[in-house]
């Protein structure tokens, strides 16, 4: 069944209703609290994460960035700025988006990737709303963001969904098969919200690999994934299907190292919709910092709210902007 197909059963069954709400709940909060754990050992191998930790398990701050304990980066930020911008605009707007980055980073954030930036730049400078396409841009940063998408667009045909991930993400990243690593996420968050099992996430996934060979993640253990969207993905989906629960593959993902706290953000999203807020242990969420804990709750509800609206309609692609 596609997810175009769920949106009626879901306007029919109330306890289905609050189900997808707890789901939603579950994948922003774990994507803040994978963001929040990953960081502390962002950049470290395995190896190093052994010897200092032992394994790490629990939300300390610190990590090169010397966070507060239970603070966040800027995967879990330009989530919140995201989706804020299609909460304010009704639909997903590539000018109200690029403008939300903007203004967030004038907030100076803690943390700010490189292709980010450079985005970003670009639209204050000319207006850009679309980057070109460019096959360095197959980063991991436009995937670390993609939660509000995928909780938008719940119900839409895949078509849409996938215009609306290409509007988000090419405000600073191009990439086509960074593109259909994202959408695979999206898909993967959307079936779990629905409450479709693990093996339906993992025939999106093999789908992926069909598609993008690249991604092909049943083969070398991935260790150390640099910033590059194929190691990121390797790693988190090698991760999610070897364990059966939010913590195990959590700590799993993040001990591996590398871009810990991006490979934490996109396996706590699909984790924490496919076991729900209950399943992430409360020593996690007692530290999460409260104030962004209480913006991930609302959220989340606010855009599945929102996604009963969503037909596909209404995009504004980058491509009409009379600045470019
Ligand atoms: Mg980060």
């Amino acid at each position: 069944m596609l997810v175009s197909d769920l949106s009626t059963e879901l306007a029919w069954n109330t306890s289905k209703i609050d189900n997808v709400y707890d789901r939603a709940a579950g994948a922003y909060l774990g994507l803040a609290v994978g963001d929040a754990l990953g960081a502390t050992v962002e950049f470290m191998t395995p190896r190093e994460i052994r010897e200092v930790h032992g394994e790490h398990r629990n939300l300390i701050g610190g990590g090169w960035l010397r966070l507060r304990k239970g603070r966040v980066t800027d995967d879990t930020e330009m989530s919140l700025a995201l989706g804020r911008s299609i909460l304010e605009a009704g639909s997903v707007d590539a000018r109200a988006i690029a403008e939300a980055f903007s203004e967030w980073m004038r907030t100076k954030p803690v943390d700010i990737g490189h292709t980010v930036r450079r985005g970003i730049c670009q639209y204050r400078l000319n207006g850009t709303l679309e980057v070109p396409e460019s096959e360095h841009d197959a980063g991991n940063g436009a995937c670390m963001r993609c939660l509000p998408i995928a909780l938008f667009t719940l119900g839409a045909a895949e078509e849409a969904v996938a215009e609306a991930n290409r509007i988000q993400s090419h405000v600073t990243h191009h990439s086509r098969l960074a593109d259909a690593g994202t959408l695979t996420v999206i898909r993967m968050i959307q079936f779990a919200l629905l409450g479709r099992p693990k093996s339906d996430l993992r025939l999106l996934a093999d789908d992926l690999v069909a598609a993008e060979p690249q991604y092909r993640f049943d083969r070398r253990r991935m260790e150390n994934p640099g910033g590059y969207l194929v190691e990121t993905l390797r790693a988190v989906f090698q991760a999610l299907f070897a364990t059966d629960s939010f913590e195990t593959a959590l700590l799993d993902v993040v001990n591996r190292g590398g871009d810990a706290d991006t490979t934490g953000a996109i396996l706590g999203m699909i984790a924490g919709a496919l076991y729900g807020s209950d399943a992430i242990p409360r020593r996690w969420l007692g530290v999460l910092d409260k104030d962004t804990a209480a913006a991930c709750m609302d959220q989340a509800a606010a855009l599945l709210m929102g996604s009963a609206r969503f037909d596909g309609a209404g995009f504004a692609r980058g491509a009409s902007s009379p600045s470019r």
